[in-house]
């Protein structure tokens, strides 16, 4: 069979939670594939396969999780292979439903940025002032009229770089925010969306966490486990080391998920989209303890990489060692980051449209659906489009 012949091919197609089976004289093995193990594709596979659908997923990398895939490493700590995944989420649904996979580990996240030597708070807050100009603002009022007294007012708030100024004035944007930029994308600030550093507040009372969500915590056992319990179920195979494009015809489906980069999809027709990579330097430190926190950030363009972190404070494990991983940016390597700039937009429109022609398959995620989204952002996303497909089905059905 067809399925025998890919197999014998590819020592690397490897059936992981369940083998594939195809029971003889079956002619529709599997009513949805779903390409991709990491968020997207791994929700989208739980609903589909709870909701009675055989379900193949195949990714071509040889682990499930997508990029927040979690792992031990030599030392025995568990890294996350892709760079520091931190979990928040502002949505009771999000969290309840990925709390059927995991527990919890309650986890604030918190960052110092390496300023000249020196290690201060990030976001910007009264703490962070003080510390780099030896002020002392007691209160958010005097704080935010330090604050107002260096802002630019910029009439039209349209880039990363105005959404930056316009808050805190040219120099603490120099120091923070447009050296990071520029290493990161690989363009100033100026040339990116103002969603891009609007990611990141500034404050002017004392709160030190990255992120203020309602919900913040860590998956007790990784990410890696959770995924496992999402896709343990007897409607979902799964192959790894497979890629779409040999797997599209070897296994029969009638409806496809695809969650990889929405360009590569429709072969490039409209020329590639623009996605940002990291290269990773993962290491080991022959000491309990490297960083006071978790993640430091290196504004200055005179440091090649823009972060560094260290993952016991995020998983709370207890161990001789710690492992910390470099984050160095790079245009070239896996597309870790859509680029928001209008003309990318534009082009993700004409792919988009492309898309929507094509009811049998559904794009999501943050590469088919070109959007810098989080972890929760993307859950959120998969359930949505989970739902509009499941009523779509049950109207056919009606008819
Ligand atoms: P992915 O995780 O990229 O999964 C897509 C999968 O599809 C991949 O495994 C890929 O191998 C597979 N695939 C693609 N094309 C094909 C093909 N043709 N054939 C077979 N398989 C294919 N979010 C947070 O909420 N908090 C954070 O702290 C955070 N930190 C991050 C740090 C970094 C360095 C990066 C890059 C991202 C971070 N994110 C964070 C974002 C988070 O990684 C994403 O929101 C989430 O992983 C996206 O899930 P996804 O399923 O859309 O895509
Ligand atoms: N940023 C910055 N300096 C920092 C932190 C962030 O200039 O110290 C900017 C930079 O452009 C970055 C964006 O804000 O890409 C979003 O930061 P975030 O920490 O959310 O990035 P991610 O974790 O998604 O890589």
């Amino acid at each position: 069979s067809l399925i025998e012949e890919a197999i014998a091919k590819r020592a690397h197609v490897r059936p992981v939670v369940s083998p594939v089976v195809w029971p003889a004289g079956r002619t529709q093995a599997y009513d949805v594939m779903v390409v991709g193990a990491g968020f997207a594709g791994a929700v989208m596979a739980e609903r589909l396969a709870v909701a009675g659908k055989r379900v193949l997923v195949v990714d071509r990398r040889p682990h499930i999780a997508g990029n927040a895939f979690d792992r031990r490493d030599d030392a025995g700590v568990l890294i996350h292979q892709y760079g520091p995944h931190i979990f928040h989420t502002n949505s009771a649904e999000v969290f309840d439903y990925l709390s059927q996979f995991t527990e919890w580990r309650r986890y604030e996240h918190r960052v110092l940025a390496e300023v000249d030597g020196k290690l201060v708070p990030m976001p910007i807050n009264r703490n962070t002032l003080n510390l780099l100009y030896g002020l002392d603002l007691e209160t958010e009022e005097e704080a935010a009229a330090f604050l107002a007294s260096r802002a630019e007012p910029v009439e039209v708030v349209r880039t990363s770089a105005d959404v930056v100024i316009s808050a805190v004035g040219r120099e603490l944007y120099e120091t923070f925010f447009q050296g990071y930029t520029r290493k990161q994308w690989g363009m100033d600030p100026s040339e990116l969306d103002k969603s891009v550093t609007s990611r990141v507040p500034t404050r002017t009372n004392t709160d030190d966490r990255y992120f203020t969500d309602k919900f913040q915590a860590m998956p007790a056992e990784g990410y890696t486990r959770m995924f496992e319990r999402m896709l343990d179920h007897p409607n979902i195979d799964l192959l790894l080391g497979v890629d779409f494009c040999e797997a599209r015809e070897a296994y029969p489906h009638q409806h496809l998920v695809f969650t990889g980069p929405i360009d590569e999809y429709f072969g490039y027709c409209y020329g590639k989209l623009p996605y940002r990579s990291l290269q990773f330097r993962h290491e080991t430190v022959d000491a309990e303890q490297h960083l006071a926190v978790a993640v430091v950030n290196y504004p200055s363009e005179d440091v090649p990489y823009t972060r560094v972190t260290e993952y016991k404070h995020l998983t709370g494990q207890v161990c001789d060692r710690t492992s910390i991983t470099y984050e160095y940016p790079s245009a070239e390597g896996d597309p870790y980051y859509p680029i928001p700039r209008p003309e990318n937009q534009a082009l993700f429109k004409r792919y988009e449209a492309l898309a929507l022609a094509q009811p049998d398959v559904s794009f999501v995620g943050r590469l088919a659906t070109y959007r810098y989204y989080n972890m929760d952002q993307v859950v959120g996303q998969a359930l949505a489009t989970y739902r509009r497909l499941a009523a779509r089905w049950a109207e056919q059905e009606d008819e």
